[in-house]
């Protein structure tokens, strides 16, 4: 398990400012490495609802919300997405099942210091994710990360976006006039982020090659933090220090 906890008392310090600066983690192959219990558990969620187990796979699931794709799961295997609601809970269940039986998941290199760096310069760690608030917290417990270490209130979860975009655009109102920052693995992460006008950090922690999120719009693009901590504080201090962007 790493050590933590703490950051979130410094960023607290640097609170007095009257803008502050957003860091939006998010979790799957950006906080925590990919792997398949995370779609062995929507599955499951579908089967236990409709009593039938979807065997047709979503052709690009990366980057999609929690709802948008159990929606598309149900859709290419040709079940009723009026289960969605219920399916959602039940995937809530079978998280706290997991946690309670002590499931662990792998956090991505580096960025337990690049957690404690951002809060040592006073910015706000927070989560930014396509998944529900239950299966999010759970999911940074699992690979040792501190919940105190992120701001939940200032945390933005798109279990029920449509898709992506809704979810900036929801946490890019929700921040006012404070700074914000997306870090994602994706594609997506760097379109949605555009269309909430946020500035992007890739980084090539999951699916996607360094390569290939430098066709997204990303500010910088490193292939971990352990690596590419430093270039990503120069990222966010030129982005912030920019009267173009909030
Ligand atoms: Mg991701």
């Amino acid at each position: 398990m790493l050590a933590l906890c703490g950051s979130w008392l410094q960023s607290r310090i640097h609170k007095n400012d009257l803008v502050s600066t957003y860091i939006l983690w998010d979790i799957d192959g950006t906080l925590i490495y990919n792997n398949s219990s995370a779609g062995s558990l929507y599955l499951d969620s579908i089967e236990h609802v409709t009593g039938v187990r979807p065997t047709q796979r979503v052709a690009d699931p990366h980057g999609m919300t929690e709802g948008q794709l159990l929606a598309a799961i149900l859709h290419v295997n040709g079940q009723d997405s009026g289960h969605l609601p219920e399916i959602l809970s039940r995937l809530d269940e079978l998280s706290l099942g997991q946690h309670e039986a002590g499931h662990t998941r792998e956090p991505a290199v580096g960025t337990a210091q690049a957690i404690a760096a951002f809060a040592s310069r006073g910015w706000v760690n927070a989560i930014l994710t396509g998944n529900g608030p239950t299966r999010a917290r759970f999911k940074v417990l699992a690979a040792g990360y501190c919940a105190e270490d992120f701001d939940w209130q200032h945390s933005y979860f798109g279990h029920l976006s449509p898709t992506r975009h809704h979810l900036t655009a929801d946490a890019r109102d929700a921040l006012g006039e404070n700074h914000a920052i997306i870090i994602g693995d994706t594609p997506k992460d760097g379109e949605a982020a555009d269309t909430a006008g946020i500035p992007f950090i890739a980084v090539a922690t999951g699916t996607y090659s360094a390569d290939e999120l430098r066709k997204s719009s990303a500010l910088v693009v490193i292939d971990d933090f352990e690596s590419g901590l430093d270039a990503v504080i120069d990222a966010v201090v030129d982005a912030i220090g920019s009267s173009s962007l909030r």
